[in-house]
């Protein structure tokens, strides 16, 4: 049988953590979360992509730990507001802001546009500790409503309209959620490749030598 492959998820957001754990729960892999290592520094998110922002959370905590690491970056995309908050969707309100201040600054943004129209990115990385990641994107489509609703989820899920299912994100359960949505896309093919994957790891999951 094979030993199974240590994976630190990258991420302290709570909603981010536990869809890709019930993604990931029937691969050979131990998931171990940044809580487990006490204090490590906090990565910079100061990219201009979602894909730069993965690709250096993952690969800095792979390098720092010594452990093959996973690091999603992720945030919603409006159409009539130039794509904002993108990037920055997680400080939109400020840094210490909850996800109501969020989803209620947004929906002030939103006041009185007509062009409805949203998506939400992610970008998935998987690091090794030489530092060297593989990068998975998936995004998701819909549009903004008129005010929160439902309460699953997290983020900007009450104020996400699925036209597909007719329902809000956050009135979605995880499995329905993870079947459309920008995150269960791009998990779903590090899911198809995982075998490939999981050589990859094998072959480079240990420190570089000095
Ligand atoms: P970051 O990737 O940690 O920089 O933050 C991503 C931010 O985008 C989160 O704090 C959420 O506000 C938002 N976000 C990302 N994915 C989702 C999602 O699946 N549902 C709702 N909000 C999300």
């Amino acid at each position: 049988m094979q030993d199974l492959i240590t994976l630190v998820i990258a991420s302290h957001n709570k909603g981010k953590k536990s869809e890709i754990i019930d993604l990931l729960k029937n691969f050979p892999v131990l998931i171990k979360n940044l809580d487990d290592f006490g204090s490590i520094p906090p990565v910079e998110e100061d990219g201009h992509t979602f894909t730069e922002n993965a690709y250096k959370k993952a690969s800095i905590t792979a390098k720092i730990l010594g452990l093959p690491a996973l690091a999603d970056d992720s945030g919603i995309m409006v159409e009539a507001l130039g794509g904002a908050p993108g990037i920055h969707s997680a400080r939109y309100a400020g840094k210490n802001a909850t996800d109501e201040q969020r989803c209620s600054k947004l929906l002030k943004a939103m006041q009185g546009k007509k062009n409805r129209r949203a998506a939400f990115k992610c970008a998935i990385s998987i690091a090794v500790p030489s530092g060297s990641a593989l990068t998975y994107l998936g995004d998701c489509e819909g549009l903004i409503g008129e005010k929160p609703v439902g309460s699953n989820g997290f983020g900007y899920d009450p104020i996400f309209y699925s036209p597909l299912y007719r329902k809000t994100f956050a009135e979605l359960d995880i499995k329905e959620k993870s079947l459309i949505s920008h995150r269960g896309k791009a998990l779903k093919q590090i899911r198809d490749e995982f075998d490939k994957i999981l050589i990859w790891i094998r072959q480079n999951r240990n420190a570089p030598k000095k």
